[in-house]
């Protein structure tokens, strides 16, 4: 049995936090292979050694050297070393760290060091052998090149190792880093890599709730999930684990585990590869969603025949490097849902304007401010009346249903609504679903 056991940022905190990681990783020999995150917060108002290292990539660039974030960068590592009583270099690489940001200058080296650091700290506290990312997790053209990094992984981990997350290099050697939160894609890479029966992923929540407690308080746990189902409730804003960190453990149907460090009694949530995924009896697994979304509504009687009509709207995209999330379309209607973050400054209305060139709609209106909401679960194929019911209880709450969208796995059920309803319609979804029946 193998296990490999990513610990996130706020088990890395500080110093009790990681005795805590030790502690569990001890706890069981099959955990021979750890991935850490940098330190994050250690209370709410703290700093995230991350962003005080993106803040010193900037002094650097501001000024030539690294300044006060980098400072207190070095205190939090000394205190951390302090507390845990180890006798190793921690001044010394301090600055031999420092001296080697100031000499790359990249922002990807800088921010990459948060975790190298903690690495290297863990495996003086395990006495484990470190493995730097760089000589094994390789990109090519800015995103992980998988096929490359599985071997040299494997070879560089050998029996057991701490694996410093988040980063890795591309062909010429220079360190880059997946998006924010990425370490959880370094510890599913190392669990494929190792051939590891099981990828635990600690962090500091007993796993996925059914939905945001910010939004319902106490929402029931999920004990298990699907791939398809995390990465659609991942995409939409459950955000336990990062989104991408799926892919390369699914490919070998290694299933993922969501522990808390804080409480390692608490059994969390089990991800399966979805053939091996056992039908709950839950209609719905799980309620996500996000605010802040523009449509883009076309209207033209028989666009459903005339060919190429989506191809040039897309053309328009493309031009302007634009993603879009959804396209729900009708026989002479068709809406193309967008993140409203990439339509400031002027966007939307270019847009707006080459989409009327180039396919002369009749009507072309674009509206902001929607929230999209992902209602998840297999079992929303075994169930009939499922969507009789979810616009039942939207219905009841009041709420006007502005977009529809049923992936055609029926997996899922996109509902998008104004932003200022989006809290209601959540509630309202989880009590139908979730809510305790009279
Ligand atoms: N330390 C990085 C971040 O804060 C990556 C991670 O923690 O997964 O985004």
């Amino acid at each position: 049995m193998i296990k490999v056991c990513k610990f996130g940022g706020t088990s890395m905190a500080d110093g009790i936090n990681m005795l805590r990681a030790k502690r569990i990783i001890e706890s069981e020999p099959a955990r021979r292979y750890v991935v850490v995150s940098a330190p994050g917060k250690r209370y709410g108002g703290d700093d995230k050694v991350t962003d005080l290292l993106y803040a010193a990539h900037a002094e650097l660039v501001r000024t030539g050297h690294v300044g006060e974030s980098y400072r207190k960068v070095c205190s939090r590592f000394l205190s951390i070393v302090h507390e845990l009583g180890l006798d190793f270099g921690i001044s010394a690489l301090l600055e031999e760290t420092k001296a080697r940001i100031e000499e790359e200058r990249s922002e990807a080296f800088t921010a990459s060091r948060g975790e190298y650091l903690a690495g290297k700290v863990m495996a003086a506290l395990l006495g484990m052998p470190f493995v730097d990312a760089a000589d094994c997790v390789k990109f090519s053209g800015g995103s992980l090149d998988a096929e490359k990094s599985y071997p040299l992984v494997k070879a560089c981990a050998g029996e057991r190792a701490v694996v410093a997350g988040f980063y890795g290099s591309d062909e010429s050697g220079k360190v880059c880093t997946f998006s924010r939160g990425g370490s959880d894609i370094s510890g599913a890479v190392v669990a494929r890599a190792v051939g590891a029966d099981l990828y635990e992923n600690w962090t500091d929540v007993s796993g996925f709730l059914a939905c945001d407690p910010k939004v319902v308080p106490s929402p029931v746990g999920i004990e298990t999930l699907s791939y398809k189902e995390l990465r659609e409730l991942s995409y939409m804003g459950a955000n336990v684990l990062h989104s991408e960190s799926i892919f390369p453990v699914r490919e070998a149907d290694i299933p993922i585990v969501i522990r808390n460090t804080f409480r390692p009694e608490d059994k969390g949530t089990t991800i399966l590869p979805t053939a091996r995924y056992a039908y709950t009896g839950r209609t719905v697994t799980g309620i996500a969603g996000k605010k802040n979304f523009t449509v883009i509504y076309l209207e033209k009687p028989l666009m459903n025949s005339e060919i190429g009509f989506t191809y040039r709207v897309l053309g328009v995209f493309l031009r302007h490097n634009i993603n879009f999330e959804h396209l729900p379309s009708g026989i002479d209607t068709m809406s193309f849902i967008l993140d409203s973050e990439q339509l400031k400054g002027g966007v939307l209305e270019t847009l707006c304007e080459e989409i009327r060139l180039a396919v002369r709609p009749n009507r072309i209106a674009a509206f902001g401010d929607v929230a999209l909401i992902a209602v998840v679960g297999h079992g929303m194929s075994r169930n009939v009346g499922t969507s009789a019911r979810l616009f039942r209880a939207i219905a009841r709450a009041g709420v006007n249903v502005r977009m529809i969208d049923q992936g055609s796995s029926e997996l899922n059920i996109i509902v998008g609504v104004d932003n200022e309803n989006y809290e209601r319609t959540v509630r309202a979804v989880y009590d139908e679903f979730f809510g305790e029946k009279p």
